[in-house]
């Protein structure tokens, strides 16, 4: 008869796991700095650094002034599945951006992966490098504050994934659009991003309006700097509630819309998300005001209790389910249209007036 190979059944080491899982958590160098500004944000920083080479492929580094780590958490950091975010006893009940101690581990095994942090109140710094998923040991650093997270050659120790890269110019595109939006959730935080290769230009700041400590006021300067003044002018000041769910941000009038859906920014308890459910709801609330080709612009911020949506149905936590789908879209659909008569009534009140 024929040898056939008979299979065999084989434990895959840790290496191997990281770079499968990391194909999930890392499609290309924008879903790399998300996850990195996102721990920064969870760090509590104030002020983030993003610089770049190569449209992130060469190099992405981020700066934060975080509460930082001890170099006794260093390698903990960068193990699979270690946290500081949840302790697991309640994965309905999650505040911070990250919670599944992937992405650290995911980075470190599909590139070259540097991490310099210094906890807050110590006297000293610490680095630690991890080369395609073998990490070496913890050195003494210097470093002022926060964390400094370096990754260079993403995807080098997976070719296949490299070769899905589009080029540097789509890539940094993909890069500032994350910063964007991050940037639109967290107005209180200022932001940099710098492409390292084009000297000089390529230098876009958030500045965090720290005058005044409103909330509106500060997501305003945020989204007119971002969107455009004339979109914050040309907006309405949404702020509603129902049935635990607060909606809130800003959207523009239907005389104000725009030829393609590219400007809707839809965030869940202060995440960035992209959500069929949501934005469906978004194109009904003006579905009477705006015919079929035109799409309003809007930022628009979904806060509730955690437990009544989860936000574990994807590693890359792009999507989110509401425990109440109906609320949800409700919410959106009659406190949109509400703001747009109101709006409307009060224009031709003026103009009649
Ligand atoms: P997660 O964010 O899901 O916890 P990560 O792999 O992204 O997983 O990070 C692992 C851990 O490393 C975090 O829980 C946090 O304790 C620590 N960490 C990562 N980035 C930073 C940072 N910029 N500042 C402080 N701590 C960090
Ligand atoms: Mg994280």
């Amino acid at each position: 008869g024929q040898d056939r190979q008979l299979p065999i059944i084989r434990q895959l080491d840790e290496t191997v796991i990281n770079r499968i899982a990391a194909g999930e958590v890392v499609e290309r160098p924008a879903s790399a700095v998300k996850e990195l500004v996102e721990n920064a944000l969870d760090a509590g920083a104030t002020r983030i650094e993003v610089a770049y080479a190569d449209g992130g492929k060469r190099i992405i580094r981020v700066s934060d002034d975080g509460c930082g780590m001890s170099a006794s958490d260093l390698p903990l950091a960068l193990s699979r599945h270690a946290t500081s975010k949840i302790d697991g006893s309640d994965l309905l009940d999650i505040r911070s951006f990250g919670f599944r101690g992937e992405a650290l581990a995911s980075l470190g095994a599909v590139g070259r992966l540097t991490v310099t942090s210094r906890l807050r109140h110590s006297a000293e710094a610490a680095r630690i490098v991890v080369t395609g998923g073998a990490m070496g040991s913890v050195t003494p650093a210097a470093l002022a504050r926060g964390t400094v997270v370096e990754l260079r050659d993403l995807f080098y120790a997976t070719p296949a994934r490299l070769k899905f890269m589009r080029t540097d110019r789509a890539e940094a595109q993909a890069i500032t659009d994350v910063i964007k939006r991050l940037a639109m959730a967290e107005p209180a935080v200022s932001f940099t991003l710098r492409d390292i290769t084009a000297d000089g230009e390529g230098r876009i700041t958030f500045r965090a309006d720290s005058e005044t400590g409103d909330l509106f006021d500060a997501l305003r300067g945020r989204l007119s700097r971002i969107l455009g003044s004339e979109f914050t002018e040309n907006a309405i000041v949404i702020d509603t509630e129902r049935d635990g769910l607060r909606l809130t941000g800003f959207a523009a009038l239907p005389t104000y819309s725009r030829g393609s859906a590219i400007a809707q920014y839809l965030f869940v308890n202060g995440r960035p998300v992209r959500d069929k459910l949501l934005t469906g709801a978004l194109r009904a609330a003006y579905m009477d005001f705006l015919s079929r080709d035109r799409h309003p612009a809007a930022a628009l911020f979904i806060d509730c209790d955690p437990q009544l949506v989860d936000v574990n149905v994807h590693p890359a936590k792009a999507e989110v389910r509401f425990r109440e789908p109906g609320t949800a879209r409700g919410l959106i659909v009659s406190g949109l249209r509400h703001a747009i008569a109101d709006a409307g009534h009060r224009a031709s009140s003026t103009v009649a007036g």
